[in-house]
Order: structure tokens, then C-alpha cells, then sequence
């Protein structure tokens, strides 16, 4: 059986607060723990300059940590700077992918502190955008204790320079054959119907979905299934 794994981007101080706690609402009903990505700084200007800042969102945050959610920093201040894809070049765009060591370091450092503050260890990392570079990986190693990635194409969790790497193929709930699947989804931009179709899906599926932390993490590299579904990808893709 297909393991799912539901995951939320965009979750900050600035964001769609009614939407957000509809698919909270969504997920307490179906009893499913979403991995949720958490901008820690946020300064994008299409969020931002968007929703009114709520002083209580680490509150929420740890509201959901008691839940038991997986919460994972989602880049730093979440505003693209380069044009580059790097090693999961979904998109040409980047917070990170391209950006020098350096400066990733004091990113990542900027978000570590940021959790910690509110008393959460993250575990997971994945930048916007889905975009990241070796760089990204190497400032994670010296940052944090953060050896897993929610991000790439494959089949299944595979091991690889240091890190997990956790698939996530869809932006939409569908049947997928995969051995572990990542949907992602962003409320702030979710629309009724967006709603409406995933309910539909959570419906009959809910029993495939599980937390984060069910996930088995073995220390086997990518397959040749994995390499096929990446280069399909990607083809297609381009
Ligand atoms: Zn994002």
C-alpha cells in the first residue's frame, strides 16, 4: 500500500488564517498529521504584503507540535534571489540554489534560531519553490541536526550525501502507485473546490496517509526505479 504523506507550505505569521484552520478542521476530522513547512522569517512581499501579521502564530505552532505535526523551517524569508533550479530544478527560481555557502549558512542559522526559540527541534527542511543545491545540504550539516529533505522524484525514501530524501511528486491528492507520496498543498491560495476535491479524496483514502514519523528511514540509495521516474520528471517537465 501507497504511503501518503500530506504537506502544507507557507505557514507564518503572515498567512490566510480562515483557510489555514478550515484544512486544520479538515485534518482533525480525518485524524491526519500534516508535515507542515513554516516560514520562519518571512518577507515575501506576496504574503506579507498580503495578510495582517498575527501575533499569536507560534502559539498555533505549538498548538499543532502538540498534535503531533511534523514542523520543518521552509527556507528562511522566502523570497526567490537567483534564477537557478540546482539539484531538483522543479522551478528556475530559488531562496537558496545558487546562493553561496556563506550566506545558506546564516539562512539556515536565522530559522534554527527562530525554532528553537519557540522550543521546536525541526527535523525536516524544504525550501521553497522546491529548489536547493549541494551548498543547501552542507549548510544544513553545519546548522542543525536536520537530515532530512522533503523534496525530489523517486519512488520511494532514499539516502543520499548525508540526507534523507522524502519524494514529493503531486500539488494535487490523486492515486498515485508510488511507495511513498507527498502531496503539497499551500491553503493561503486554496480555493472552495481545491477543499471540496481533497475532502472527496481523504474520504476514501484517509487510511493511506500517516505522519511523517511513520515513514521508515533506511540508508539505501536512489534505485533504478527511482532514476527512471526522475529523468521521466523531469522530461516531461521540460
Ligand atoms: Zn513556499
Amino acid at each position: 500500500m501507497s504511503k501518503y504523506i500530506l504537506r502544507l507550505d507557507d505557514a507564518s505569521d503572515y498567512m490566510d488564517i480562515e483557510k489555514w484552520q478550515r484544512m486544520e478542521n479538515l485534518l482533525n476530522k480525518y485524524n491526519i498529521k500534516p508535515l507542515v513547512g513554516i516560514i520562519p522569517e518571512n518577507q515575501d512581499p506576496a504574503l506579507v504584503g498580503v495578510y495582517e501579521r498575527d501575533p499569536l502564530f507560534w502559539d498555533k505552532v505549538n498548538r499543532w507540535k502538540e498534535k503531533g505535526w511534523e514542523l520543518a523551517p521552509h527556507g528562511c524569508n522566502h523570497k526567490y534571489i537567483t534564477e537557478d533550479g540546482g539539484i531538483n530544478p522543479v522551478n528556475k527560481r530559488s531562496e537558496f540554489a545558487g546562493v553561496p555557502l556563506e550566506e545558506q549558512c546564516s539562512k539556515i542559522r536565522t530559522g534554527m534560531k527562530i525554532f528553537r526559540e519557540h522550543g521546536i527541534e525541526p527535523r525536516i527542511f524544504f525550501a521553497p519553490s522546491h529548489t536547493f543545491d549541494k551548498n543547501t545540504l552542507e549548510a544544513l550539516k553545519r546548522e542543525s541536526d536536520i537530515r532530512i529533505i522533503s523534496d525530489t522524484v523517486a519512488n520511494d525514501v532514499y539516502y543520499q550525501d548525508g540526507f534523507y530524501f522524502i519524494p514529493q511528486k503531486s500539488g494535487k491528492v490523486r492515486k498515485l502507485p508510488f511507495r511513498v507520496c507527498t502531496f503539497c498543498y499551500h491553503p493561503n491560495m486554496m480555493k472552495n473546490g481545491d477543499f471540496e476535491y481533497l475532502e472527496a479524496f481523504l474520504k476514501d483514502k484517509y487510511s493511506n496517509f500517516v505522519p511523517v514519523q511513520d515513514i521508515e528511514m533506511e540508508k539505501k540509495s536512489m534505485s533504478a526505479l527511482d532514476k527512471v521516474l526522475r529523468a521521466i520528471y523531469f522530461a516531461k517537465r521540460r
